[in-house]
């Protein structure tokens, strides 16, 4: 079987790409504008136009909505939030867990939005299973279940090596923590429904309209000029490309691969009937789901970074990476090691210099963004929307401050990164350390996480 390697993702390549939507005609006035037409932008105007009908919203997409990577990602809707951590060391630990609960209700917020705008995305709410290889891992998976406990997770449930194997059998696992926050859904189905939600409420969409510039009650484009009080930048991976934030948000690289559907003998040896989206402890770690036709779709880095914060090729990833993640795939189901990979793809999600997601307006210039999700951003983008949305209500004085609007990750400032080539250099140091210690843990009898991780955890801020 040969593997089609991009076309934006499988997800696009099952569903097809929708028909255009018009560029933005000439300069226009808005009362809010929106650059960015993922998830972040989408929810955004979805939440803005249901609460104020009459507001005029104008979305900028550069390409098509759904391009980035709310049309390429793992399909995992969970709780996890980048950053938790550290907003519990500088706001408290209430102000972490409030967090948590608001990120644990956003899965249920997803879910029940989109039944009610009747969009089918194969949602399936089956929880997280996060699965260890080995010694270390397994420490490491005890203190994230610990951890997580402690954010208020009552349901939780630390399962040993038979208990995983009932719900999935993973070659080697020796335990793994279930969460039942958490679904699987088909990423592309949810922004094109999203996208049509929001038109037929009445917002207005333009595609293929890249925003060259973003100013104070201004998005600058090739054919016009959108003036509005609010401009919010919902851009994530590809902020980069607008000018004067080249060192804002990290663009890193994480690529997938699809298998064809495989048939029942070989699912009933894998079990995996509760469609769990399936995790594990690596320091470079994977991510799966089964999808609703009954592939693995996994993922883990590529080529984490490219010289200079270049973003796309339109989903083209690199063959070591296929290889490297079809070796995942086969580790987890040793009887997979002849299915054919259907499709291999790539995308580009948002890092910010400290590793924390944030939703800022800024009250003195009317410009927002929500962004730097890491990998979590399915279900964050929605809870980031509501913000925005509130915060735009606050500030325009219908209504004050609100449960969403205090929350820590609120109008958090971070640093830049460094310029390059300290850029490059940094991120893939990262990465072949976290691989090497992934290596030397999967061999090594010891239960200690290795000394090369935790270096490149304090180094880059992750941790
Ligand atoms: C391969 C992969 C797997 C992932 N898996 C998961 C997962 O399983 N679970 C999870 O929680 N998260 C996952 N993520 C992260 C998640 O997909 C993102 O955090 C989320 O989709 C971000 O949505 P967004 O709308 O902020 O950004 P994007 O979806 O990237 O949207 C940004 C949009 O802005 C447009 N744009 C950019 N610049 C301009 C401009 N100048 N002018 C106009 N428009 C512009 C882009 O074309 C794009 O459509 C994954 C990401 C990737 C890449």
């Amino acid at each position: 079987m040969t593997t089609v390697n991009g076309g934006i993702s499988f997800w696009y390549a099952q569903e097809g790409v929708p028909a255009p939507r018009e560029p933005l005609p000439g300069d226009t006035q808005a009362d809010v504008c929106i650059v960015g037409g993922g998830y972040t932008g989408l929810w955004t105007a979805y939440y803005l136009k249901k609460a104020v009908p009459f507001l005029n919203i104008v979305v900028l997409e550069a390409k098509f909505c759904g391009y980035g990577a709310s049309g390429r990602n793992g399909g995992w809707l969970y709780n996890g939030i980048a950053g938790r951590d550290r907003y519990a060391k500088l706001h408290g630990h209430d102000a972490a867990v409030r967090l948590q609960q608001a990120m644990n209700d956003t899965v249920g917020e997803v879910v029940d939005v989109c039944a009610a705008e009747q969009i089918d995305a194969d949602i399936h709410r089956g929880g997280v299973l996060e699965v260890a290889h080995n010694p270390a891992q397994l420490v490491r998976l005890k203190d994230f279940h610990a951890t997580e406990l402690s954010y208020g997770e009552k349901d939780r449930e630390l399962l040993g090596a038979r208990e995983t194997a009932a719900r999935v059998r993973v070659a080697g696992a020796v335990g793994s923590s279930w969460t039942p926050h958490g679904a699987r859904l088909h990423p592309v189905k949810l922004v094109t429904g999203l996208a049509a939600a929001v038109e037929a409420l009445g917002v207005t969409i333009h595609e293929s309209t890249p925003v060259a510039e973003i100013r104070p009650k201004h998005a600058v484009t090739p054919y016009g000029t959108v003036r509005a009080p609010y401009i919010l930048r919902c851009t994530e991976g590809f902020t980069p490309n607008l000018k004067g934030l080249k060192r804002t948000w990290l663009p890193m690289g994480s690529s997938m691969i699809a298998t064809e559907p495989l048939p029942e003998e070989t699912w009933a040896e894998i079990g995996w009937d509760g469609r769990e989206t399936l995790g594990d402890m690596a320091h470079a770690y994977m991510y799966a789901q089964r999808t609703a036709d009954d592939r693995i779709a996994l993922g883990g880095r590529g080529i984490p970074y490219r010289f200079g914060s270049r973003t796309d090729n339109d989903g083209r990833t690199q063959p070591a990476t296929i290889d490297a993640l079809r070796e995942i795939l086969v580790r987890f189901f040793p009887q997979l090691a002849g299915a054919g990979i259907a499709h291999a793809w790539s995308g580009v999600l948002g890092v910010p210099r400290d590793w924390c997601a944030t939703v800022t307006l800024d009250r003195s210039t009317g410009l927002g963004w929500a962004g730097g999700y890491v990998g979590s951003g399915v279900a964050t983008t929605n809870l980031a929307a509501r913000t925005l949305r509130d915060l735009i209500q606050q500030d325009s004085g219908q209504s004050g401050p609100t449960d969403l609007t205090t929350l820590p990750w609120v109008n958090h400032k971070v640093r830049r990164w460094e310029p390059e080539p300290f850029r490059w250099f940094g991120v893939h140091t990262l990465y072949a350390a976290y691989r090497t210690a992934d290596r030397r843990e999967s061999t090594s009898p010891t239960a200690t996480t290795d000394p090369l991780a935790k270096a490149a955890n304090r180094i880059s801020g992750r941790h």
